[in-house]
C-alpha cells in the first residue's frame, strides 16, 4: 500500500492509472478502522484495479467541537488494517492540504429539504462540512466508483445528491454497503470506544428498537410504534434526538403508512454525550 500525503501527487499517480485505463474504487473514512470500514474496502476490490481509502477527520462536519476533540485516532493500527485488506492507496493529507484557504467562507451546498431533518436538523452545518470535504477529495481522486456504508443513511443521500450537483454523476458510481454489526447487533461505529462497559451493553438498544419498529410496524399511524422504540431508549437513560419512519428514498416522514411504500426506520441519541446513530430499511 502507498500512502499519500500531498492532494497534487496523489492526483499525478490517479492519472496515469486512469490514462492505463484503471478502473478506481474509493472508499473515504475518519478512521479509528472497525469492520465496517474494510467491507467497503472487500467491496471495492472486486469491483476495481485499484482501491484507494483515505482518513481524515474533518473538522468541518463536526458541530460539535468535543465531539471533534474526542473523535478516536488510532492512525497506526488503520493504516495496518488498510494494508491487511488490500487497499493500494491510502491518501492521509492535513487539514491544510484539504483546505487550502483556510476553513472559513467555503463554499455552500445547495441541499434543500434534506439538509433540515433527522441529521440535518439536529447537528446544524453537519452536512455542509460533509459536502465541503467530500467535493474536495472527489476532485483530488475521481474515482469511477465511491463506497459508503448504510449506516449514515442520510449521508449517503447527501453525497448522492453532491455528486449530482457536481456534475461528477457522469464519472462516479456510488455505492451503498450493508450496514456491519456487532453480534449483539449494535451497529459498529468508531465512536463505540468511547462508551464505557455498561452504556457499551446498554447501547445495543437503539438497534434493538429499530428491528422492534421493523418486526412490528403495520399498515396505518405510525407515531405509536415510533413512541414505543423511543420509550425503549428513554428507559436505558439515552438522550434522544429522533425515532423516525421515513420514506426510504426521500426521507420524508411517514405518518401513515400504507403497508407496501419502501420505508426506514432511523434513529439517533445520545448516551452520557455520546451520539450514537442507526437505521433499518424496513421493507428491502
Ligand atoms: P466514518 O469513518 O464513520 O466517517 O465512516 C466512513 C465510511 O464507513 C462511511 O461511508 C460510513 O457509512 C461507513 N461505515 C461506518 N460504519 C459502518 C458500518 N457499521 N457498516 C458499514 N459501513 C460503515
Amino acid at each position: 500500500m502507498i500512502i499519500f500525503k500531498k492532494p497534487g501527487a496523489l492526483y499525478k499517480v490517479l492519472e496515469e492509472k486512469r490514462v492505463d485505463q484503471k478502473i478506481i474504487g474509493f472508499a473515504p473514512t475518519m478512521g479509528a478502522l472497525h469492520a465496517g470500514h474494510l467491507s467497503l474496502v472487500k467491496e471495492a476490490k472486486q469491483e476495481n484495479d485499484l482501491v484507494v481509502t483515505s482518513i481524515f477527520v474533518n473538522p468541518t462536519q463536526f458541530n460539535d467541537p468535543e465531539d471533534f476533540k474526542k473523535y478516536p485516532v488510532t492512525i497506526e493500527k488503520d493504516i495496518l488494517m488498510f494494508e491487511k485488506e488490500g487497499s493500494h492507496v491510502l491518501f492521509l493529507p492535513s487539514v491544510q492540504d484539504i483546505y487550502p484557504n483556510g476553513i472559513r467562507d467555503l463554499k455552500h451546498y445547495e441541499l434543500g429539504f434534506l439538509e433540515t431533518i433527522l441529521e440535518g436538523k439536529f447537528r446544524p452545518g453537519h452536512f455542509q462540512g460533509v459536502c465541503q470535504v467530500m467535493h474536495r477529495l472527489l476532485e483530488i481522486i475521481l474515482p469511477d466508483n465511491l463506497y459508503l456504508g448504510q449506516k449514515d443513511y442520510q449521508q449517503c443521500m447527501v453525497i448522492k445528491k453532491l455528486v449530482e450537483l457536481t456534475g461528477l454523476d457522469h464519472k462516479i458510481k456510488v455505492n451503498i454497503c450493508p450496514t456491519l454489526r456487532e453480534g449483539d447487533g449494535l451497529a459498529m461505529s468508531s465512536r463505540n470506544t468511547r462508551l464505557d462497559p455498561g452504556d457499551r451493553i446498554k447501547a445495543t438498544t437503539i438497534s434493538a428498537a429499530l428491528r422492534y419498529i421493523k418486526e412490528n410496524v403495520t399498515q396505518g399511524n405510525t407515531k405509536g410504534i415510533t413512541d414505543e422504540a423511543a420509550a425503549m431508549l428513554l428507559q436505558k437513560g439515552f438522550k434522544t434526538d429522533y425515532v423516525e419512519i421515513a420514506n426510504a428514498d426521500t426521507l420524508d416522514t411517514v405518518e401513515d403508512w400504507d403497508g407496501k411504500e419502501k420505508i426506514v426506520a432511523l434513529a439517533a441519541a445520545f448516551l452520557n454525550n455520546i451520539r450514537l446513530i442507526d437505521n433499518m430499511v424496513i421493507n428491502p
